[in-house]
């Protein structure tokens, strides 16, 4: 199949070509013959599968070649990472076209993006948190507004961005096209379509929650103590060309990066208390390939898409499934190949047979042979016990990863 037969504009069709995609992936041929006809829409797509180019294409092709000075298209996505992401297909996609774009979001200066809002730029790509600020100070019309994009809404329940975006949908026309893109399909998420999407399409790509083919999985049992040096052993490996590791918090991803750093590697790392302007260099220098390593947390990671990520290395097995899934679906991007590696301390055993229950997938087990793993423990830190009492739950998790 070719991009030709959907009937796009011309000067959408170049553009395609000229980002290189030869032909559609499995979620562009279902879902932007629906998406052109106008109907509602729900994709339920992994990571990597081509769904920004899926939803723009047909909002695209809506609005090209009439200008209205109107904000016609509107998405939201979680991250500002995604939102520059998503601005920069935006932007390839429309090199053809007059449709002006913007990118909204947090951590950089206002006025750029309420003069944006203001002149009725056609498309824009916006965070919840931000938009909604500026919308609260009566900037932006959206009364001329066709079409509604809700990216990765599973991760903006996690993120808690619900009520944010309820509040922004209220500021909307009803009558428009909505698009919903989710990973997984919580309670939650299947609500809300119930209430913001009428007579939807479902689209779904492979089965949910499945790892990208070309992935080759395995986990390396280790102490926690144990789990620094292990990783700088593995990182001795000349395959290891570009490494993203994943660390559960913010403060384990800032003292992971210090070590490597310490030991001579070239790291970035990026986590939600970093200003913009450092992720964004992070970001870029990882890119580039200035920094071989990139630490970071989840949701600061959520959805990157950066080419020959060769490995993917879980410093701690994620809490849930479809996080395991996400990670590891930075590397191996669209149709290339990849390793993640996960590194898993005894406590975090249960992680791991959740991750093999619902991927269905048996993850092999590997030692480092010339890695001693018998050395002593440093004795842990002293909690205190009433709180383990009161915060059993919790406490249990934490202990689960309970550094040196
Ligand atoms: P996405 O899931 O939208 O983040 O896209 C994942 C990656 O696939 C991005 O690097 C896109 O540029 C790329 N991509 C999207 N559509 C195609 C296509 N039809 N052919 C080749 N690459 C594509």
């Amino acid at each position: 199949m070719s991009f030709s037969q959907f009937e796009l504009h011309p000067d959408l069709l170049k553009a395609v070509q000229h980002m290189g995609y030869k032909e559609p992936t499995p979620i562009q041929q279902q879902a932007i013959p629906i998406a052109m006809s106008g109907r509602d829409l729900i994709g339920c797509a992994q990571t990597g599968t081509g769904k920004t180019a899926a939803f723009a294409l047909p909002i695209l092709h809506k609005l090209h070649p009439t200008r209205r000075a109107q904000i016609r298209a509107l998405i939201l996505t979680p991250t500002r990472e995604l939102a520059a992401q998503i601005y920069e297909v935006l932007q390839g996609l429309t090199a053809y076209t007059k449709i002006y774009t913007a990118a909204i979001y947090g951590g950089v200066g206002m006025p750029p993006q309420e003069r944006a809002l203001r002149l009725g730029t056609d498309v824009i790509v916006a965070t919840p948190g931000r938009l909604l600020d500026l919308i609260k100070r009566g900037i932006g019309r959206f009364d001329g507004l066709e079409v509604l994009v809700l990216d990765e809404a599973d991760r903006m329940l996690d993120m808690g961005f619900l009520p944010d975006v309820k509040r922004i949908i209220s500021h909307l026309p009803s009558q428009r096209q909505t698009m919903l893109f989710s990973a997984t399909m919580p309670a939650e998420i299947l609500q809300l379509s119930g209430q913001i999407l009428q007579n939807p399409a479902t689209v779904q790509i492979g089965r949910q929650s499945k790892p990208a083919e070309g992935i080759t999985q395995s986990a390396y049992p280790v102490a926690q103590h144990l789990k620094t040096d292990l990783l700088l052993t593995l990182l001795e490996a000349e395959a290891m060309e570009s490494v993203l590791v994943f660390a559960r918090t913010k403060i384990r991803t800032e003292r992971l990066a210090r070590h490597l750093k310490e030991s001579g590697h070239k790291a970035a790392l990026i986590h939600g208390d970093r200003t913009q302007g450092q992720r964004l260099a992070a970001l870029e220098g990882f890119r580039e390939r200035s920094y071989r390593i990139l630490v970071a947390t989840d949701i600061a990671a959520r959805g990157l898409d950066i080419d020959g990520i060769s490995h993917v290395i879980n410093y701690d097995v994620p809490m849930t499934p479809e996080d395991y899934v996400h990670r590891i679906g930075r590397t191996a991007r669209a149709k290339a190949i990849g390793e993640a590696l996960t590194l898993v301390a005894p406590g975090e055993e249960e992680f791991l047979s959740a991750i093999q229950r619902l991927t269905k997938i048996e993850i092999p087990r590997q030692t480092v042979p010339e890695f001693d793993y018998h050395r002593a423990l440093k004795p842990r830190p002293q909690h205190d016990g009433r709180r383990h009492k009161r915060f059993n739950g919790r406490a249990k998790r934490r202990n689960a990863y309970a550094a040196y």
